[in-house]
């Protein structure tokens, strides 16, 4: 491909819509370009990593097993209303009506489309296990859509669907899936890391997300770097220490604490540590009030309460509930004395001896507070949220924070989606039992954008060269040099023969600004001809991502070049899975 003719507008300015460095780059660079909020289109070099992307995907759900299929983005409402999330699934849906007034989505995801081409299709146990996918756009109307394609509202799923007649069977093909992630992640040079997640409204009770590690990332995750256990902060289980207790119960007194309400405040005032105190947060969800109480130095985990109390959602509640449950305006709640609400307290609260918390009276806050002794819980469960410097759950180390952007997520779903739809099938006797489902889902478009975040200086992207737009780029000093195009000419044909994927910087542009572009695309190798080298009958071979420089006799390139790429994909795609 030569440079003049190829649609790759890079900008020297970054981009004022752009935060991380993922999105300016991707624009800096040309790859891409907004339509609108969420939206992008790909340009010709955006695409070419896109469908590399797909296409080392493609190649490890195939040796899985797996066959590629096409379902539709617009989906009808009736299967949605099966399964039971036309409503749940909320506004993160985009819904629109056809002219007879019948009721469709575009796709936010796929289990209930390929279900219900199960419960067409699938008669006999001889037809299982099955595992489809297929690589297709989704629409989610995101709260907020932000970071360029990393959350955006259309993006390229690859969605992996598991049919068995059996727990084993899901059991088998989700650590083939595992595996299989791992792989692909490795292959487009990315960092990704395993971590147990939380279900949430997807259903089903086992899964792990594949989080590439970057400080832009949105999820935080913690990890034992002593066993290897590695979760999501809204699964991560919290470990009660046992605090030393002195036996001796003060009495429950009311405190006057005009103008004092943040635990920091409160910290002031009783000069006891936020360790002692009980938050109560009310929440409000479908049918009941909750309370939640954690203790002052830690967070509710919102996924957590709303597991616990058995609910899909809950939200912090209004400020009229507040005063209805609590007595008092938000700012004063504390566990003795609330009307209609459930008490959920974290188990570190039952630990508290002679505590302080809100009165539910404005200005009032208790003192010498001993749970059991002052308040009974409805329920005492784990609801905080992991840090950082917490006990490991799973052995004797200490757990470690760290961001991750989510690239992928496997599930086992179990029968929930082939219940709800009815895709059963005959077993050797002829009775029938719902199909055992998995899905697992990575994020294509997401993977490019978390790439770049992995990969970039303040020159631009250093692609990994399994997803490089093309491997090498020449860039000839002077193309107008009847010498030097002679030269460039001819090792462009030669590598193209070769199978090297060559761009040509044949623009009638000043070196330095053909250097900064194919230093801000970043393309692993540049091969630089100038008269100096040329007239030693050498060319200058770079590496992108090093930056380390080689001369290289002209007649030596073509196979210096293959010898590179080959060993640097070999490098890219040893994985330890
Ligand atoms: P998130 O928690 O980031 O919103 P999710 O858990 O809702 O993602 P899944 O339903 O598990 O997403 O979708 C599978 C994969 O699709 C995710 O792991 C992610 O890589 C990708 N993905 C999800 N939402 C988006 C989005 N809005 N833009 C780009 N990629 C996305
Ligand atoms: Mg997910």
């Amino acid at each position: 491909m030569k440079m003049s003719v190829l649609l790759a507008p890079t900008l020297r300015e970054v981009p004022a819509e752009a935060e991380i460095a993922s999105h300016k780059l991707m624009l800096r660079a040309g790859l891409m370009r907004r339509a609108s909020t969420g939206i992008y289109t790909y340009l010709p070099l955006g695409l070419r990593v896109l469908q590399k992307v797909e296409a080392i995907i493609r190649e490890e759900m195939d040796n899985a097993g797996g066959q590629e299929v096409l379902l539709p983005i617009l989906q009808p409402a009736e299967l949605w209303h099966e399964s039971g999330r036309w409503d749940d699934y909320g506004e993160e849906m985009f819904k629109l009506k056809d002219r007879h007034g019948r009721q469709y989505c575009l796709g936010p995801t796929h289990e209930e489309i390929i279900t219900a081409l199960m419960r067409m299709e699938i008669r006999s146990y001889r037809q299982l296990p099955l595992l489809l996918y297929q690589m297709q756009n989704k629409y989610r109307d995101e709260i907020r859509p932000r970071f360029g394609i990393m959350r955006g509202r259309e993006f390229i799923m690859k969605d992996l669907y598991s049919f068995d007649r059996d727990y084993e069977g899901l059991d088998e093909n989700y650590w083939k899936m595992y595996h299989a992630y791992a792989r692909v992640f490795a292959r487009c040079g990315l960092n990704a890391r395993p971590v147990e997640a939380d279900p949430g409204a997807i259903g089903g009770n086992m899964t792990h997300e594949f989080m590439a590690l970057a400080d832009a990332g949105e999820a935080e995750i913690v990890y034992c770097a002593h066993c290897g256990y590695a979760a999501n902060v809204e699964k991560a289980e919290c470990v009660v220490l046992p605090v030393e207790k002195s036996g001796v119960l003060e009495p429950l007194s009311r405190v006057a604490t005009p103008g004092v309400r943040t635990v920091e405040e409160l910290e002031k005032f009783f000069d006891r540590p936020a360790s002692q105190m009980i938050k109560t947060l009310i929440y409000k969800g479908k049918d009941v009030i909750v309370a939640a109480l954690i203790r002052g130095d830690h967070e509710v985990n919102d996924t957590k309460l709303a597991r616990a109390v058995g609910l899909m959602e809950l939200e912090l509640a209004d400020e009229a509930t507040i005063e209805r449950v609590t007595g008092a305006p938000r700012g004063f709640a504390g566990p003795i004395g609330l009307k209609d609400c459930k008490l959920v307290a974290d188990p570190a609260v039952m630990e508290l001896e002679n505590g302080i918390s809100g009165g539910n009276a404005v200005d009032v806050h208790l003192s010498g507070i001993n749970p059991g002794r002052d308040f009974t819980p409805h329920q005492v469960v784990d609801i905080r949220v992991a840090r950082p410097g917490d006990p490991c759950p799973s052995g004797d180390g200490t757990l470690q924070g760290a961001r991750g952007i989510e690239v992928g997520q496997v599930f086992k779903l179990g029968t929930k989606y082939s219940e709800a739809l009815g895709a059963t099938f005959l077993d050797e006797n002829g009775e029938e039992h719902p199909i055992i489902m998995g899905c697992y889902g990575i994020g294509v478009t997401r993977t490019v954008a978390a790439v770049v975040e992995q990969h970039n200086d303040e020159h631009g992207i250093c692609w990994p060269m399994s997803i490089a737009p093309f491997h090498v780029a020449i860039v000839p000093v002077n193309y107008r040099d009847e010498e030097q195009k002679v030269a460039v000419d001819k090792l462009y044909e030669e590598l193209k023969a070769a199978n090297v994927e060559v761009i040509l910087d044949d623009r009638d542009e000043r070196p330095g600004v053909k250097f900064k572009d194919a230093d801000l695309i970043g393309f692993p190798i540049r091969i630089t001809i100038g008269p100096r080298n040329l007239a030693q009958g050498q060319a200058e071979v770079r590496k992108r991502d090093v930056g380390e420089v080689e001369l290289v006799p002209l007649n030596e390139v073509v196979t210096h070049v293959q010898e590179q790429i080959r060993k640097a994909i070999e490098r890219e795609s040893t994985c330890s899975c």
